[in-house]
């Protein structure tokens, strides 16, 4: 059996509790791949602090270089609010994501039909969702130069600078190109392009990639237009890609339609390296008690298998093991409805509900 080691960062709140159901449900479905998971856990964020000082060290950030592939807990909480800046626990995810240089963010939007309800949005309009949004995550206005803030004639002013270069573009979109041709074969490009210079060299370089993909469908939408499609017909959409700032804002639209944050996966890459993470933070109001929904850091697993181990298979025992788990109506708090056929489960019971599920599988 093939060896494969995974960095682990727990992090803060219920982090550590989401990450042990994600690295149980990892290591069985893998097994089944013919691969062994071994993990090596490592104190981060405001944990981190406590033990060593910094929310991150030195040795975690190499070891995580090294090793390349990091599932990562969520950091954060009202114990570390008053540190300064570079000590709290949220500068380690900062330090970590940009010493991987992982340039594209991966957020799959996807509504579960037994979870439908719990969205603000018509059940018949998102039933049957399906997004993978490709962020840029370590350029556009976020870090361009000039930053700054000033006065004339006695008018104070700001200013942040929109910048992207081809490379930085390209390098993402042909992600996304990529990853559509193992889906539905379309890229949706999202810009300003109508007013934005940036927006107009965004949409010529994803055009240039596109003639390396003749089987992927590209199409470009504005941003303001997208805002409002994601919410008249998500279906429509595919894969996205867009820029830093408009991905911030419709990543988050899109969530939306899902219901619950508990449910939302992610993945960081860039190339040769990939950081896993549930988008939910370290929800320090339930940590602790056992009750914290754990599918948002397995799905995060399955990405992991997907986009960096290169084993599909896996990716797909987790992923309908969430699927078999919600079918048979075990529902962690932040789920649970009362609905008749559900029932309310912690979360070391999810995991028994999400072993079991991958056992059937791997059995039949
Ligand atoms: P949060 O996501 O931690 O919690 C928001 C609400 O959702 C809470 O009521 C919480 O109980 C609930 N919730 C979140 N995840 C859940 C889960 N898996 N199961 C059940 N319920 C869940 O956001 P917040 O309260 O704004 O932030 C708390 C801390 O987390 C802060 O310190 C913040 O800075 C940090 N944070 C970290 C990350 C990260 O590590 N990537 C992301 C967001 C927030």
């Amino acid at each position: 059996m093939t060896k494969q080691t995974i960095i682990t960062l727990p992090g803060d709140g219920i982090g550590p509790e989401v990450t042990s159901v994600a690295v149980a449900v990892l290591k069985r479905a893998c097994k089944a791949s013919g691969v062994e998971i071994e993990t090596i856990a490592q104190p981060f964020g405001g944990t981190g602090y406590d033990l060593n000082g910094t929310p991150v060290t030195d040795e975690t950030l190499e070891l995580c270089k090294q090793h390349r592939f990091v599932l990562l807990g969520a950091v954060g909480g009202p114990k570390w609010d008053e540190l300064s800046a570079d000590k709290r626990p949220e500068a380690a995810l900062l330090k970590l994501r940009k010493e991987l240089g992982v340039y594209a963010n991966l957020r799959p939007i996807k509504v579960y039909p037994e979870l439908a309800a719990a969205s603000t949005v018509k059940e018949e309009v998102i039933a049957g969702t399906d997004i993978l949004i490709y962020r840029e995550l370590t350029g556009g206005i976020y870090f361009g130069k000039p930053r700054e803030s000033g006065e004339v004639d006695d008018d104070p002013y700001s200013l942040d600078t929109m910048r992207y270069s081809r490379s930085e573009v390209q390098r993402l979109a042909r992600k996304a190109f990529e990853a559509a041709r193992l889906r539905d074969g379309r890229v949706c490009s999202v810009d300003k392009a109508n007013v934005l210079e940036s927006s107009r060299l965004w949409r010529k370089s994803v055009i240039e990639v596109s003639e390396e993909y003749p089987d992927v469908e590209l199409t470009h939408m504005l941003v303001d237009n997208c805002a409002m499609q994601l919410i008249r017909d998500p279906k429509q959409f595919d894969v996205m890609v867009t820029g830093n700032l408009f991905g911030d804002i419709l990543s988050d639209e899109a969530a939306m339609l899902t219901g619950s944050i508990g449910m939302l996966p992610s993945a960081s890459l860039g190339d040769g390296n990939g950081l896993y993470e549930p988008v939910h933070g370290s929800a320090p109001d339930i940590a602790g008690e056992g009750i914290a929904n754990p599918l948002a850091a397995v799905a995060s697993a399955a990405l992991l298998c997907r986009h960096s181990l290169n084993l599909p298979n896996a990716a797909d025992a987790i992923e309908n093991a969430i699927k078999t788990v919600l079918k048979n109506g075990v529902r962690t708090a932040d789920l649970y409805t009362g609905e008749t056929g559900t029932v309310k489960a912690g979360t070391k019971e999810v995991e028994k509900a999400l072993l079991d599920a991958i056992g059937e599988a791997v059995a039949a």
